[in-house]
Formats: C-alpha cells, sequence, structure tokens
C-alpha cells in the first residue's frame, strides 16, 4: 500500500457507541481511487461518518472517503436535471440548485450530509410520506468497484445493481456521481404553523386524517415521564409562495463535540421538556421560518447531541403500520412503567415507499426515540425489540447501532435474503464491509 495516500485513524461513530482503529485515504483523483481501491483488501466508503452506527468503517479495513470529488458535473435547467459528485454535501447542492428554484424534496435532517451517504443510506426528509425516500430523485449513478470497474447503473443499465446500490450501505462499491431529478421549490422560506396535542392518539389523527395532503407534517412528543407522555406539539410547515431570490446559505462550524459530563438525565430531560412545550404553546402559532430551520433543525443547536456526553446516545427510528400504533403504543407504556427509561427526544412522521433490500422505506408511521445510552436504556430497549414481531416493526440499522443480528432478521426477513444472496453475486469475495455489515452478517 502506498504509505502517501493512506494513514491510520480512529473513527468513532456518530452516536458515540462504537470506535475503531482504521487505514484512512481520501483520494483527490479518480485514479487514485482506483489505486488504493485495487491495493487493499477489504474497503467501506465514508462520506461526512454522520451515520448514527457505524457504518463507514471496519476496524483495520481501508475506509475510503470521497469528500475531495465535490463538483457539479452538469446541470440542464431545462430538463431539470444534476449531475454531483458523491462528495458533495447537501448544503453546497442546495446552493447550486436553489439559485434556479430547484432542490430535492427528500433532504435528510444535517446539512454536511455527503451525496453518496444519503444515496448509500436511501435517506428521508420530513416530507417521506408525500416524497418518500432520496431513492424518488435518482436517475442515474456512477459506481466504481475494485473488481468490476467503472459501472453506470440506472433503470436501463446494469438495473439490479442500481437497485442495490440506493440504500446498499456502501456494499456495492464506491457511489462516485449521481444525476437527480431536479423538483421545483417556489421559495426557500416556510410557513410553520404548530398544534398543540395531548396524546400520541391525537398526533396521529392530525398528521394522517385532518392533515393528510401537507407535505410537511410531523410531531414532537413527551416522554420524558409517563404522566406527560404523549403531549406535544405537531408541526405543519408550508412553502411560502412569495416569490424571492435566493443568496447562498450562511454556514455555521459543526460543532459536534461531546460535553466530558453528561447534561441529559431525567430531570434535565424534564425540565428542558417542560419549558420547550410552554415556550411552543405561547409563542406564535404561525410564523415565517428560514429554510435551514426547517429542514436542518439541529444545525447550529448541536449542543443537544453534546450534551450527552462521551458515552453518547442511541437512537432507535421504526416503522409500523397505522392500525399497529396504539397497540404498539399501550404495550411501550406498560414496558415504560415498569423499565423508567429515560428518553430526550420522541417523535412521529408519516412515510409511504416500499419494503425492499435494507431499505428503512414502507407506507408506515415512522416513530424515533432517542435514549441516554446507558444499562437501564438498554434492557428496556431490548424488552421493545421484543415487540418487533408482533407488530410487524421495521428498525433502522443506520440509526441504532445496538440491533443484533437476529432482530435485523427477524425485521428484514426474505428482504435481507435477497439482498445477501444479489449483492454475492455481484461480488463473491463481499470486497466491501463495515462494522455493521459484519456484526448483522450482510
Ligand atoms: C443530525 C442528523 C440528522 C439526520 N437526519 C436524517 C433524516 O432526517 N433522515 C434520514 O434518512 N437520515 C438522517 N440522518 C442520517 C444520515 O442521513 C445518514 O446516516 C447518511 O448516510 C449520512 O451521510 P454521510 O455523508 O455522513 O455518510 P457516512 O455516515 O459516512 O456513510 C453512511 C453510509 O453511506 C455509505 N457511503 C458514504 N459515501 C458513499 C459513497 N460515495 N459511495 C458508496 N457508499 C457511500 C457508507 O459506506 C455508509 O454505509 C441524520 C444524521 C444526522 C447526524
Amino acid at each position: 500500500m502506498n504509505r502517501q495516500y493512506t494513514e491510520s485513524k480512529k473513527f468513532t461513530s456518530f452516536d458515540k457507541s462504537f470506535s475503531s482503529n482504521i487505514i484512512f485515504s481520501e483520494p483527490d483523483k479518480y485514479k487514485l481511487l482506483e489505486e488504493v481501491s485495487y491495493k487493499s483488501g477489504n474497503i467501506i466508503n465514508m462520506g461526512s461518518n454522520l451515520s448514527y452506527s457505524p457504518l463507514g468503517f471496519f476496524k483495520n479495513s481501508l475506509s475510503v472517503n470521497i469528500k475531495s470529488f465535490n463538483r457539479v458535473l452538469e446541470f440542464d435547467r431545462i430538463k431539470k436535471t444534476i449531475t454531483v459528485e458523491a462528495g458533495l454535501t447537501l448544503i453546497e447542492l442546495l446552493d447550486f440548485t436553489l439559485k434556479h428554484n430547484l432542490w430535492i424534496p427528500q433532504l435528510p435532517g444535517y446539512p454536511t450530509i455527503t451525496i453518496g451517504g444519503a444515496v448509500a443510506a436511501n435517506s428521508h426528509g420530513k416530507s417521506c410520506a408525500t416524497h418518500g425516500t432520496i431513492r424518488k430523485s435518482i436517475k442515474s449513478i456512477l459506481l466504481f468497484h475494485k473488481n468490476h470497474g467503472w459501472l453506470n447503473l440506472s433503470e436501463n443499465e446494469n438495473k439490479e445493481i442500481f437497485e442495490l446500490t440506493i440504500g446498499g450501505l456502501g456494499l456495492t462499491g464506491t457511489i462516485v456521481s449521481v444525476t437527480f431529478n431536479l423538483a421545483d421549490i417556489k421559495n426557500s422560506n416556510f410557513i410553520t404553523q404548530k398544534e398543540k396535542v395531548n396524546s400520541i392518539n391525537e398526533s396521529k389523527k392530525i398528521i394522517l386524517e385532518d392533515c393528510k395532503d401537507l407535505p410537511y407534517i410531523y410531531s414532537w412528543n413527551r416522554a420524558d415521564n409517563i404522566k406527560s407522555f404523549g403531549k406535544g406539539i405537531v408541526y405543519k410547515n408550508y412553502i411560502d409562495e412569495t416569490p424571492n431570490t435566493f443568496k447562498n446559505f450562511q454556514k455555521v462550524k459543526s460543532n459536534f463535540r461531546p460535553f466530558f459530563l453528561p447534561l441529559w438525565n431525567k430531570y434535565s430531560i424534564k425540565i428542558v421538556n417542560f419549558f420547550y412545550l410552554k415556550l411552543n404553546q405561547s409563542s406564535k402559532t404561525r410564523q415565517k421560518e428560514n429554510f435551514l430551520k426547517v429542514i436542518f433543525p439541529f444545525y447550529g443547536n448541536e449542543s443537544y447531541f453534546n450534551f450527552f456526553g462521551k458515552k453518547g446516545f442511541i437512537e432507535s427510528q421504526l416503522l409500523i403500520d397505522e392500525k399497529k400504533l396504539d397497540a404498539f403504543i399501550d404495550e411501550f407504556k406498560t414496558l415504560f412503567n415498569k423499565y423508567e427509561p429515560t428518553i430526550t427526544l420522541f417523535s412521529l412522521k408519516n412515510m409511504s415507499g416500499e419494503k425492499k433490500f435494507l431499505r428503512f422505506e414502507d407506507n408506515k408511521i415512522c416513530i424515533t426515540f432517542d435514549y441516554i445510552n446507558n444499562e437501564k436504556n438498554l434492557l428496556f430497549m431490548s424488552k421493545v425489540d421484543g415487540l418487533y414481531n408482533k407488530y410487524d416493526i421495521l428498525p433502522s440499522i443506520i440509526k441504532d447501532s445496538r440491533i443484533s443480528k437476529e432482530t435485523f432478521r427477524n425485521s428484514y426477513k426474505e428482504e435481507f435474503l435477497s439482498f445477501k444472496e444479489k449483492l454475492k453475486n455481484f461480488d463473491n469475495k463481499r470486497i466491501y464491509q463495515s462494522e455493521v455489515s459484519n456484526r448483522l452478517e450482510i
């Protein structure tokens, strides 16, 4: 291995639950990408390493980071298509497209996520009931694979590998560039409306029935104590219809640096949630909000993550059929009463899509919980895992770094087997592997 282009580094997952020493390379030319790949045994791709679980690295393996490949390669205003290199970040993409009143609406919630990372995770945004996942905007992909070389992927070319690559967690090779179909957006500001709710049932009714045609609708609910469980706010965002001239976003430094001592505990989260709810109830129920605040709410608010301290947190994101939600929440509350977990965030939104391969996608409700990473919470979460089969729940392996091989296989069932078989047919040496793919034996 040419030492000049690789170095040893320690990487930690975003949720802080996992660290590894790895070999790291950031090629800045396609020739170098080929060279470092040809000279390595196991490889995995890395974007901004913002996946909560360790998807972009593997002990003693090569992580190829292609953040230097961040150019806009082609843009067609008439056809509304753009080809960008996979190391481009979402905020860089938006800085370019919003000037033309165009964008992709499936934007995951942090602006420095890369295009490659978003595609490999089949990311979704707040409007995933209307717009689905990023898969819906992808026209074609240019992939580099150590053994197969350069491959064009689309519905018409190498369709099977195209399908495996979207949401394929970087296991099919390196996504070098992506062509997107862009959608119109009239304005880069939003109007936000807030509605107070007293229960999960009420949140569900507003999201699924009263406002089911509204693309941007989701809830924040309390889960810091059983008495207030479910109380919260439903947020409705509308794109402002008045035309505006877009100016590049003001960037802030992504300050992800965990505090030495954790600040989140069952008392602090209860106090913060109490005041957050009060503040939201008393502030204007309808107000103008800028794009970054609505689409990337943690940008500039990284303290939420830093407050977990060095041990970090675990996020559990689940897809569940709306008809099964009430019974699941009842059982969840029974377990909550018994095990008293500390939950810092609880949120609900609707999603549309198709359950396929490893993708976190379906016509279901998406529930998110953030937990402090401690023994008590891990025990509670293992009890909740026990409900997945009964309620046909799909957990996200991008978010939850704790999921066992058994839980994963029982949830992803034949979709996992089909992914694994097709991947093995494509790459019988299984060159591209991460800590997660190794743990789950994908
Ligand atoms: C604050 C925050 C909010 C988030 N909100 C959302 C959300 O709303 N919705 C959502 O879906 N997700 C969300 N995410 C998760 C995020 O979208 C995914 O984890 C995404 O994959 C991270 O991209 P990344 O550039 O950091 O990639 P990494 O974390 O470095 O890598 C993620 C995966 O992509 C693969 N990969 C990366 N680059 C390439 C490439 N060029 N070629 C092939 N494979 C590649 C890696 O191998 C790995 O499997 C959020 C994350 C954070 C930190």
